[in-house]
């Protein structure tokens, strides 16, 4: 152990990592190759992961999480990572894009039904920017939300959504304004709501275990 590596990871760190190591081991690697396969983990995983407190690692204690340094989601990542999976890493991990803006900007309500089930495991979270005409051009997407009394009717798609396809909720980036950057909202959208709907899991090059999909409103 060099000393430069005893600055970073200090005696919690490696509890965390010993954890994590005995998941990935005895949970995940027997069964990661089928997982692959079927372009999907299982649910039951995120419940796991919430209930052994690894999704709310770094997140305020206020919103169910465990405050701690960067290290520490360092460990998660490179143990997790033993899994030879980059996609299941992904698919865990999306709620880590998707609650932030949560997390910094919303009420204590939106905390309480947004967040607090995504830390504990029992909701999927994904983060939806994207759109099937580019992704870089983020000022450019078309997805369009209008104000009617106390909804938001949202037309548009968006694709290429981690955990998109199983998402019970998402952090979707609508057009509430005029052109460019400034006229971008976030809308938190629950998958039960009418006139949502996603499409087949894409296939991809690698990552086959993040189930990766289009959304249409
Ligand atoms: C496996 C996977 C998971 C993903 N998960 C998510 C997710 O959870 N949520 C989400 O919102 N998105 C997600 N994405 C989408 C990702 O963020 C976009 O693919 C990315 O932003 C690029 O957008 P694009 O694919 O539309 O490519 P484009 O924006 O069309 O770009 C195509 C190419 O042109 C280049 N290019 C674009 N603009 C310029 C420019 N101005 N100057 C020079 N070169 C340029 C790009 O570098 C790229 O090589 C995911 C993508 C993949 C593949």
């Amino acid at each position: 152990m060099t000393n430069e590596y005893q600055e970073y990871f200090k005696e919690e760190h490696e509890m965390l990592r010993n954890s994590i190591r005995s998941l990935v081991k005895k949970g995940i690697l027997p069964e990661i190759e089928k997982w692959e396969e079927a372009g999907e983990f299982p649910r039951e995983l995120y419940k796991v992961a919430g209930d052994m407190g690894y999704l709310g690692i770094g997140y305020p204690e206020e919103v169910g999480g465990t405050p701690g340094d960067i290290f520490l989601k360092i460990v998660v990542i490179e143990e997790l990572m033993r899994s030879g999976s980059a996609g299941l890493v992904a698919g865990l991990g999306s709620l880590d894009i998707a609650i932030p803006p949560i997390v910094r900007r919303g009420t204590p309500l939106q905390k309480e039904r947004f967040v607090k089930p995504v830390i504990r495991g029992e909701k999927i979270a994904a983060l939806a920017v994207t759109e099937p005409g580019g992704g870089s051009d983020v000022a450019g997407l078309k997805t369009r939300a209008v104000r009617d009394g106390d909804f938001y009717i949202v037309n548009g798609s968006k694709t290429f959504i981690t955990s998109g396809a199983r998402a019970d909720q998402i952090t979707c980036a609508v057009r509430t304004g005029g052109e460019g950057a400034h006229g971008i909202s976030f809308l938190i959208i629950e998958s039960n709501t009418p006139g949502y709907s996603t499409g087949r899991p894409l296939k991809k090059t690698g990552w086959w275990a993040s189930d990766t999909a289009e959304i249409f409103f």
